[in-house]
């Protein structure tokens, strides 16, 4: 079992918190719920995609549940749906459920198929989805409810703001099931392409554009208006900024020691004198020096 707090990106939690101090925004994501919005995409959903089971298309389908029970979540319903765009989210608030488009299946081999799957489970386990149904409502419902009128622009911002910054966290979940490297691989192909043509794509280059990128943002008030004028808009962050912060916390103390820990768990050793699961490969425990 893993809790949010153990990974959450800072950007992420401090945007949550600037989102939800907003006077009416809880209300307002409770109502596009009580409209019926939820069920409208389960219903769409259900008529138009796949659902995966043990006994449908069950080499795809088993991909999940492996990684629900290590991040100790309810598992969602699963779903395919024809799309040559490699794509995947996640809706719901009582009924969640995850889509994966043939286009992504397609172009990720499994290892990444695992860590696109961890991300969405991420938005589950962080109780994103909510606040992403309240994204999808502005940018596919388009207002068919007819309530959007009564919102600000300036909260349709900070929520694609916080949603930008939540997708950061959600890489950290993908890179905690399978490794910050193949996060990495996931973003190089949605950003150039399949594996025939990215397979030797120098990441770390590649996450230096975000470098080149901030320091244009940062030039000059003009620059910042200009980059700012393109991003206000967009739900996702640029993916070399999602390759430099996951390869950034894949070399952190954080993540190692995470990592460590569940490692630690699923070995099913304990510690004699301070109780605390430990590694098969420790010959002292970390915790308290004990000789194992
Ligand atoms: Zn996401
Ligand atoms: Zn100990």
């Amino acid at each position: 079992m893993i809790k949010p707090a153990e990974f959450i990106h800072p950007e992420d939690a401090a945007a949550l918190r600037q989102l939800e101090s907003i006077p009416g925004f809880p209300a307002l994501a409770k109502k596009i719920l009580e409209l019926g919005y939820e069920k409208l995409m389960y219903g769409l959903n259900m008529a138009s995609a796949i659902r995966l089971s043990e006994t449908q298309l069950p080499e795809l389908y088993r991909h999940l549940p492996p990684i629900c029970e290590k991040l100790g979540i309810a598992e969602p319903e699963f779903y395919l749906r024809m799309d040559p765009n490699p794509n995947a989210y996640t809706s719901g608030d009582t009924r969640i459920f995850i889509v994966v488009t043939s286009g992504l299946v397609e172009m990720m081999d499994d290892e990444e198929l695992d860590a696109v799957l961890a991300h969405e489970c991420g938005h589950i386990l962080c109780r994103h989805v909510v606040y992403n149904m309240v994204v999808q409502y502005l940018q596919y419902g388009l207002d068919a409810l007819g309530i959007l009128g009564s919102i600000a622009k300036p909260v349709e911002y900070a929520l694609l703001y916080w949603s930008r910054k939540a997708e950061l966290s959600c890489d950290r979940c993908g890179s905690i099931i399978t490794t910050p490297d193949v996060v990495a691989r996931t973003m190089a192909r949605l950003a150039g392409g399949p594996q025939s043509i990215t397979r030797h794509l120098n990441m770390e280059e590649w996450a230096r554009q975000a470098d080149r990128y901030d320091e244009i943002q940062n030039d000059g008030l003009w620059n910042k208006a200009l980059q700012l004028s393109v991003i206000i808009g967009q739900d996702h962050p640029f993916s070399a900024v999602r390759v430099r912060e996951i390869l950034k916390w894949g070399r952190s103390a954080q993540y190692r020691q995470l990592m460590e820990g569940l490692q630690a768990a699923a070995s099913g050793k304990h510690c004699p004198h301070c109780g605390r699961s430990v590694c098969t490969d420790w010959n002292f425990c970390k915790y308290c020096g004990t000789k194992l």
